[in-house]
């Protein structure tokens, strides 16, 4: 019989599975909180269940899911990046793959951000990013997410997040809108949808279910304003033009507590001319948005290098001169291979 995992339950389901196993539903709430409040990773630690309900949770193929991190490094700037060992689903052939996925903790001042990985590997093919390059090796679970939460040292301490790590969030939407929802939820981790930034490239179709669904910051992975050059560096440009993202993001509301921003990596005579800075003004029109600088980190077999400092700031004066807030990203973890578009690099390349 296969196992079942608890972790990535809602209270709801938790009660539900309770009476299924012949429990009274109060059981679920306390499994709950077992899981999301008191991290427990196994039922012996659950001391205020009794023996026999414990019991029947194992006999009915129940597990808790917990996903314990195999490794740690830290970077010389406090950066610290985790691995986790998953075994995840493939598809809908229900086929499961060993592998290993990134998370990482970036302090900054009194703020602790978990960057997490919502799939191993990634299928969407970014010509400049690592984790591109290793192919798909499956959809992670709420449970192999929420393990990114609940098992790193600083796990008490986080004060927000970012779905930015291996993996595109929305192709993998069910999980990671279940993960939200107990993240979220007053009986999980009671967190402010303001706590958590969700990060796509912009899979049009599953784009408005996120935004109907809950009310998380957004973040649109752009790098190029004109679609021919984006395709060149983005596949997904090709099926799902960031015309249209940007067309269906206007008929949401971003003015209130709702965040919006747009990812730019700098890619030095790619897109780091005037004419690029122009055409992103004319392109985030109307959009009450911010638009984030990223330093490139170079990365084997790619032809652009990174764009220095003093001319990321002439593009960033140009954005700001016609209104945009714009902000050049801190570099960070890059000697633990954490930063931008480097996770699964040093792990699956060990040639870097
Ligand atoms: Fe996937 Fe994001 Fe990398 Fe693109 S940048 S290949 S969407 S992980």
């Amino acid at each position: 019989m296969g196992k079942i995992k608890l972790l990535g339950k809602t209270l709801a389901e938790l009660k539900e599975i309770a009476v299924s196993c012949g429990l009274p539903s109060f059981n679920g709430a306390q499994i709950a909180q077992w899981l999301y409040q008191k991290r427990a990773t196994s039922f012996e630690q659950m001391t205020n269940l009794s023996k026999t309900a414990r019991q029947r949770l194992l006999d009915q193929g129940y597990v808790v899911g917990a996903v314990l991190p195999s490794e740690q490094h830290t970077s010389s700037d406090g950066t610290k990046k985790y691995l986790f060992p998953v075994s995840c689903s493939l598809g809908a052939d229900g086929a499961m793959e060993d592998s290993v996925v990134e998370a990482v903790m970036i302090p900054d001042g009194d703020r602790k951000t978990l960057c997490v990985s919502s799939q191993a590997g990634c299928k969407m093919g970014c010509k400049f990013c690592m984790t591109g390059r290793q192919g798909f090796h499956g959809n992670l679970s709420a449970a192999d997410i929420l393990s990114q939460f609940l098992y790193t040292d600083e796990a008490p301490q986080l004060t927000n997040t970012v779905f930015m790590g291996m993996g595109e969030p929305l192709d993998n939407l069910p999980e990671v809108m279940r993960t939200i929802e107990v993240l979220t939820a007053d009986w999980g981790f009671a967190w402010s949808p303001k706590r958590i930034t969700v990060s796509t490239i912009g899979v049009l179709p599953k784009l408005r279910t996120f935004l109907d669904g809950c009310k998380c910051h957004l973040a649109v992975s752009l790098h190029n304003p004109f679609p021919e050059e984006r395709a060149s560096l983005m596949p997904v440009q090709k099926a799902y033009s960031v015309t249209d993202v940007i067309k269906l993001l206007k008929e949401y509301d971003f003015t209130g507590q709702r965040r919006l921003s747009f990812e730019y990596t700098m890619f030095s005579g790619f897109n780091d001319d005037k004419h690029h800075a122009d055409a992103l003004v004319r392109l985030l029109r109307g959009l009450p948005c911010r638009v984030n600088l990223i330093r490139f980190h170079k990365i084997p077999d790619f032809p652009y290098t990174t764009v220095p400092d003093p001319l990321m700031e002439v593009f960033k004066s140009r954005l700001e001169a016609a209104g945009i807030i714009c902000t050049i990203r801190a570099s960070r973890g890059e000697d633990i291979f954490a930063a931008c578009g480097l996770l699964a690099g040093k792990h699956n390349n060990p040639q870097l």
